[in-house]
């Protein structure tokens, strides 16, 4: 074991957080595990890994399960795309790896959805292989520590990085040293203020006790432009029941239900003013800040046929998975149908 990954990981185990899916090193919680808190705090994340391991005990149980069933669990989260893809590796490993787990890199990087961070994560977490995984918060701590100053959102800075991170494994079972480089990134080494006084490789790392240095890294080049966009949303109501439809499986929301846009129905922008049902709701993507505009119409005020929509009684409309912004907003309005 290198020097680093032994003070590494002895720092890890005696100040780790104690998380669920680190009481036993099963595989499938593991799995779930990355694939939940992919662009999620572990505080956000956690409440999903436990309804998910409630509702779909093994990974044979995800793999029987309906799509809509895992999207209803999965709902909030967003990036949708790892939902669908987490169910279709699941028949994977059920039905083809014949409840045999497969321990090496390759293997898990033929799943859907799984990239080159799952599958070191998932192989060195739950079966100790020698694999690394570079993650944004390994990205921060092996940037600072080396003080490579590669753009990471750039091919060869990421190059740099992940063979850095190849160069300090240990020999044995790199489960630990894997979990120990992510904690420190997210407990320690934080993108303002790292606490140097704290951190077991402040001794040999480049930019120890050096904040204004530190925080300079990584570096990153390309900052992603944000587009604002205004969505129309018409919630239209007949005896107890409202007007909804699955979004097609591409796209953003896949699969989830929504509510029908004027032109699904024959409407103008224009013509909606006089339903307008207060002012826009704010939600943030990746690379979009939307506002939806949410309008409330009797049956009676429908011009056209709503082609691919059904009617739901409002009393059930948690019952579907949705968009979080057309939940959030369903949640204060369905009642006043
Ligand atoms: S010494 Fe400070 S900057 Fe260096 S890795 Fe540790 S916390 Fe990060």
């Amino acid at each position: 074991m290198t020097d680093f990954s032994h003070r590494l990981v002895r720092w890890y185990q005696a100040h780790k957080r104690e998380l669920p899916w680190r009481e036993h090193r099963n595989p499938y919680a593991i799995w779930l595990s990355e694939v939940l808190l992919q662009q999620t705090r572990v505080e956000q994340g956690t409440p999903y890994f436990l309804r998910f391991v409630e509702r779909f005990p093994t990974v044979e149980d995800l793999a029987a399960a309906q799509l809509d069933d895992l999207l209803q669990v999965w709902q909030g989260l967003g990036y949708y795309a790892r939902a669908r893809n987490l169910h279709a590796a699941a028949k994977i490993v059920a039905n083809e790896w014949n409840g045999q787990w497969k321990t090496e890199v390759a293997d898990w990087r033929a799943l859907p959805g799984v990239g080159p961070y799952t599958a070191g994560a998932i192989a060195s977490i739950a079966f100790g292989t020698r694999a690394a995984a570079v993650d944004g918060n390994v990205y921060r701590v092996l940037s600072r520590w080396a003080e490579l100053d590669s753009p990471i959102d750039k091919p060869e800075g990421q190059k740099a990085l992940w063979s850095l991170a190849e160069l300090l494994l240990p020999a044995g079972d790199c489960g630990d040293h894997t979990q120990a480089l992510m904690e420190l990134g997210s407990l320690v080494c934080s993108p303002k203020q790292p606490k140097c006084g704290e951190c077991p490789v402040a001794a040999d790392c480049a930019v120890a006790f050096q904040p204004n240095k530190a925080e300079m890294l990584p570096v990153k080049l390309g900052k992603t432009k944000v587009l604002e966009e205004h969505w129309h949303r018409l919630f239209v109501v007949r005896d107890g029941q409202f007007l909804c439809g699955k979004r097609p499986i591409s796209g953003i929301w896949p699969g989830l239900m929504d509510l029908p846009q004027p032109n699904d129905l024959g409407m103008e922008e224009a013509e909606l003013e006089a339903w307008s049902a207060g002012g826009p709701v704010e939600h943030r993507l990746s690379h979009r800040k939307l506002w939806i505009h949410f309008y409330r119409l009797g049956a009676r005020d429908l011009t056209g046929q709503p082609d691919g929509f059904e009617w739901v009684a409002l009393d059930n409309w948690e019952d579907l998975a949705w968009p979080v912004p057309v939940g959030r907003w369903l949640k204060k309005n369905s009642t006043f149908g």
